[in-house]
């Protein structure tokens, strides 16, 4: 499989600074709130879209600014030195978007459309109770009947599943077929059988996560896309460059927290920075930055090269291995430097430290991109 390369260019640096002015104001006044509630901030998606930020990879037909994954980078990585949570509402509608802009027809057009022009925000229902990291084991049904299809199971996970006006559903079609019998569905989440009660998590929070069931819900067979696992499995390839930037910026911003912290707080009479195992650790993490900044944009250049996904699937996937386990050690830096007050209130860093935890879980867990580097590399592993 081959990609297109980015229609449009812009000035990236002037790109960046939008994208950072426009964190500044929209998400650095409403995140601590939607934490506090684990709550969307609904007006937060309306706000995205005006500013151009939602559908930036999608066609100009569709509304979008048919950008590179680098712009996309560049954008969540802004939003995310002000919150990481919120920076990634554009990444699930880019996938989602996606499917529907690649795979779609006319009517799967429209939404992509009202998504983008803020109409309509879309979630991506793939993860189930028993088909996490294993998407092949994915269990939800879709039976025919009729000019419908009737769709029966659980999703788990499924971030704004509660939130969205339409989600995009992995289902079995056909079970003789294994994963070449699943297919993506257009599903509202009003359609009378579907629920969506809350799971609570400790991270994560101003973007929620849902547990989605699905009792008798009736789609429409023209809600049904041509696309299912192979579709989305390239989908992940390029929603794992956008969780590279996501703790790439969050990682940048518990780092200058802890450098400046070091410099200013005073123990013995002195800096603590002035101790070498403190000033070592910040050593440590200005590598991890810096490592972690050229793999992200290497994985986001080689997506942008328009090079087949084969052959860029050990830059992605060793990128997303790197930067989530870097963002794991700088956030928990940055909390031993805190001392006692780093997990209060009082300071940012617990917080910081919590929401890094979910980094190398979500998108293709840890050992899942071992695995895929290893077969990458020629080993035997099943
Ligand atoms: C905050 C959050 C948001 C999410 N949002 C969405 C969403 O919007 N849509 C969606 O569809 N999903 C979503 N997910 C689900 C996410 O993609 C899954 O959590 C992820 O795929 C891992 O699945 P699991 O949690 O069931 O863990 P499991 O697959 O049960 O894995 C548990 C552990 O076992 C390890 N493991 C699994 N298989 C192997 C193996 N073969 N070899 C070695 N180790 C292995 C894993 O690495 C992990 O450490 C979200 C998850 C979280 C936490």
């Amino acid at each position: 499989m081959s990609r297109s390369t980015p229609k449009n260019s812009v000035d990236r640096e002037a790109f960046r600074d939008m994208c950072r002015k426009f964190a500044q104001v929209e998400i650095g006044p409403r995140w601590q709130e939607a934490d506090r509630e684990s709550k969307f901030p609904m007006p937060f998606y309306h706000a995205a879209c005006k500013a151009g930020l939602i559908g930036l990879h999608s066609p100009e037909a569709l509304g979008g600014a048919a950008l590179g994954v680098t712009e996309e980078a560049i954008a969540i990585e802004e939003q995310a030195k002000v919150n990481p949570n919120l920076a990634i509402m554009a990444l699930i509608q880019g996938v989602a978007g996606g499917l529907l802009a690649d795979h779609g027809r006319d009517i799967h057009h429209q939404i992509a459309r009202a998504n983008i022009a803020g109409e309509c925000l879309l979630a991506l229902a793939v993860t189930e109770p028993e088909a996490g990291s294993d998407v092949q084991n994915v269990k939800t049904s879709a039976r025919r009947d009729g000019d419908d299809w009737i769709l029966n199971g659980i999703k788990s996970f499924i971030t704004l599943g509660g939130d969205c006006d339409v989600m995009m559903v992995l289902a079995q079609t056909d079970p003789s077929k294994g994963r070449h019998g699943m297919q993506f569905f257009a599903v509202d989440r009003r359609s009378p059988g579907v629920t969506t009660p809350q799971i609570k998590t400790y991270a994560n929070r101003p973007l929620p996560t849902y547990r989605v069931m699905f009792d008798e819900v009736r789609v429409p067979d023209a809600r049904r896309l041509d696309a299912g696992f192979g579709a989305i499995m390239a989908g992940f390839n390029r929603e794992r460059v956008m969780v590279c930037a996501r703790w790439l910026g969050h990682m940048q911003t518990a780092y200058a927290w802890a450098l400046e912290y070091a410099k200013t707080r005073q123990q013995f009479g002195r800096p603590i920075g002035a101790n070498q195992s403190i000033a070592f650790q910040l050593a440590q993490s200005h590598v991890d930055v810096e490592a972690s900044r050229l793999y992200t944009y290497h994985a986001a250049s080689r997506w942008d090269s328009g090079l087949p996904i084969q052959d860029i699937i050990t830059d992605v996937s060793s990128a997303k291995l790197f930067v989530t386990q870097a963002v794991y050690r700088v956030t928990q830096i940055a909390l031993h430097i805190g001392g006692g007050w780093g997990i209060t209130e009082e300071l940012p860093v617990m917080r910081m430290a919590l929401d890094a935890l979910v980094a190398p879980v979500t998108v293709g867990a840890y050992e899942i991109q071992l695995r895929v580097i290893a077969k990458q590399l020629g080993l035997p592993v099943d």
